[in-house]
């Protein structure tokens, strides 16, 4: 039997992926929450119909939103990730040598127990002695943070609690949070189906911070498969790769990627000029 799952990106846009089961489902506080088993990518976890994260293409997006910044400070100890609680942006964040601190804030901690449960080579890291999880609002939290190395928003999509994220006041919350060299990180989704979301985050991570930039990646589960992320730095960035890194253990990310991924198509320029 073929049983499908259909994420409606848009109005005209559907991804669709056969599902072997479904193998949770459960309404929280915040959204609706399914785990599903797909034959094409392994575990999906979805959150109010939209995919989050999957065992087969996970490791582009955590990745690559957790090693480009980090490898653009040159210190980086105290790291955050706002949002993220499928825990893959604080495996890959552990794996830098010189990070002290992992902190993860995570609205909803019906997210952080699932993955426990079903996405353990994704969860993980979240145990260890480095990672500190906060079940609370990223958008209060941060105004209360202070000296953070880099902080990284792995958040839904900007509808219900994750509206906040996508705001210019956000974006200067996150300024202040920050130390000396401080660099941050928003994914902002597909230049294909959300170019305007794509120059609203731009524009306000660009009212905040002197340098901001805009790289890509391919995750083929997010909608349009091409998938954008706003960078903003505080001061001047080191483009050197730190020697440690050229042994990072990644299946995407490589010194040449970290360099090429600013390299923007034509249009996506345009987005961003
Ligand atoms: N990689 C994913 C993507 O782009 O689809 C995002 C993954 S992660 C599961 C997103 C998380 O952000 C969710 O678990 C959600 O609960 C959390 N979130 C949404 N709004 C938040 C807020 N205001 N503060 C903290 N976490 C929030």
């Amino acid at each position: 039997m073929h049983i499908w799952f259909t994420e409606n990106q848009t109005e005209d846009v559907s991804l669709g992926l056969r599902i072997q089961s479904v193998l949770w489902k459960e309404t929280t506080a915040f959204q609706e929450l399914v785990v599903a088993d797909t034959l094409a990518y392994g575990r999906m976890l979805t959150l109010d119909g939209a995919v989050q994260t999957t065992i087969g293409d996970e490791f582009v997006y955590h990745e690559m939103i957790t090693h480009v910044p980090l490898s653009l400070h040159p210190n980086p100890k105290k790291v955050a990730v706002i949002g993220g609680g499928d825990g893959g942006a604080i495996r890959e964040i552990l794996k830098h040598p010189t990070v002290e601190e992992a902190h993860l804030i995570e609205i909803d901690d019906k997210v952080v127990e699932t993955a426990k449960r079903f996405f353990p080579e994704i969860s993980g890291s979240l145990d260890d002695d480095k990672a500190f999880v906060h079940y609370t609002d990223g958008i209060q939290w941060v105004k209360e943070a202070t000296n953070f190395d880099v902080i990284i928003v792995d958040s839904t999509d900007p509808v219900g609690p994750a509206q906040g994220l996508f705001t210019p006041e956000f974006y200067q919350s996150i300024y202040q949070a920050l130390g000396e060299h401080g660099i941050m990180v928003a994914q902002s989704e597909s230049p294909f189906l959300q170019p305007h979301l794509i120059q609203r985050v731009f524009q306000g991570v660009s009212s905040a911070f002197p340098m901001t930039r805009l790289y890509l990646a391919s995750v083929p589960t997010y909608p349009s498969g091409l998938w954008s992320f706003t960078l903003g730095a505080k001061g001047d960035v080191t483009t050197q790769i730190r020697p440690e890194l050229f042994d990072l253990a990644t299946r995407y990310w490589t010194p040449q990627i970290q360099h090429s991924c600013f390299a923007l198509p034509k249009f996506v320029q345009e987005l961003v000029r």
